[in-house]
């Protein structure tokens, strides 16, 4: 039997909440003392309907979040929303054909056209820093069931108010949207890090007057106000002890991934590097919609694939089905992505 590392604290922290929500943290609490929730979640989700219908909130993957230790770094991953839809095709697989990658998706035990897509930042305790990677949708999401970070951070014992460090991948409007609500920081306490070559594409005349320009009004609006106490990072650069930037362009012209070490062991946070398990492990080539430069982009997806097989460190991906965490593994010329299970459990 296993058990999370889970503090005492959190359970006396909670505060009140409605009932739905009362359902899903005695599910997150059976998860953490490592009990039967398998079989408890289904039957919630049974209760509430279609799963792929069901919001964030009352989804079978509720809670929604999930924490482990990486050395004695504490690492909470929250799960600010699904996007369930059709896909990946063409979102995934753009020069493919429709057939090719609803082939693939069948061979891997997945509906042909249906895709969920998942957001997820992460809070890491990291000596006397708490980091929040990445922000969610916030409001915007709300009317869809998402923007949930601040909820559920508070359900893992975690206070927006606390957090002293907002870190940022890249400058997408689902990782920066919960950065501000209703104009006032949200994360009222913490100073800010983004790539530097990523805050100059967002803030240029290209970007602002380009077909991204939707995108660089948000910047503008949620993040070049926030500048002041912002730290622009390049390739190598420590963000605090124990966390460095690495360059991982492609997705985005200055997207970075961040590698957190703590005690020996080792974590990669991939950003948008890998956006479907599938797809960008099996076919790391194949074009993503998404993706601003899509031979960087496959670039950067093979490096990093690479390096983590070869390392056999987990990684995080921001979009991978919750909590987006596992490993790689070569398969031939190309890759399979691993889902952890209880190797980053602690006994108890
Ligand atoms: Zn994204």
């Amino acid at each position: 039997m296993f058990t999370f590392v889970v503090r005492p604290k959190i359970e006396r922290e909670v505060a009140p909440m409605p009932d739905a929500f009362e359902v899903n943290r005695r599910n997150a609490l059976l998860l953490a003392a490592g009990g039967v929730a398998g079989t408890m979640a289904p039957r919630a989700a049974a209760a509430q309907g279609s799963t792929m219908e069901a919001t964030s909130d009352t989804h079978p993957l509720a809670p929604g979040w999930r924490r482990f230790m990486i050395g004695d770094a504490e690492v909470t991953v929250i799960l600010d929303g699904i996007r369930p839809g059709e896909g990946p095709f063409p979102t995934f697989g753009e020069d493919q054909s429709q057939e090719t990658v609803g082939a693939l998706m069948e061979e891997n035990f997945l509906p042909a056209q249906r895709f969920a897509n998942f957001f997820q930042p992460v809070v890491i305790r990291l000596g006397e820093e708490l980091i929040l990677v990445d922000t969610g949708m916030g409001a915007n999401g709300r009317a869809n069931g998402m923007g949930l970070l601040t909820q559920r951070m508070g359900a893992a014992g975690l206070k927006p108010g606390d957090v002293t460090l907002v870190v940022l991948t890249h400058l997408h409007g689902d990782h920066i949207g919960g950065l501000m609500e209703g104009g006032v920081p949200v994360f009222s306490n913490a100073r800010y890090a983004v790539g530097r070559t990523e805050m100059e594409f967002w803030t240029s005349d290209d970007a602002k007057n380009g077909p991204r320009a939707e995108n660089a009004k948000a910047v503008e609006a949620t993040v070049v106000p926030l500048q002041d106490k912002t730290t622009l990072l390049g390739d190598g650069d420590e963000v605090v002890p124990g966390m460095t930037a690495r360059a991982a362009f492609g997705h985005t012209p200055g997207m970075m991934a961040f590698e957190v070490s703590s005690a020996g062991e080792r974590l990669f946070l991939m950003a948008d590097t890998f956006s479907h398990f599938i797809v960008s492990f099996q076919r790391p080539d194949w074009q993503v919609r998404f993706d601003q430069d899509k031979t960087a982009a496959a670039e950067t997806r093979r490096r990093f694939a690479g390096m983590l097989a070869d390392a056999k460190v987990p990684l995080l991906g921001y979009h991978l089905p919750f909590p987006g965490l596992g490993y790689v593994e070569r398969d031939g010329d190309a890759f399979r992505f691993v889902p952890e299970t209880y190797q980053l459990l602690a006994d108890g």
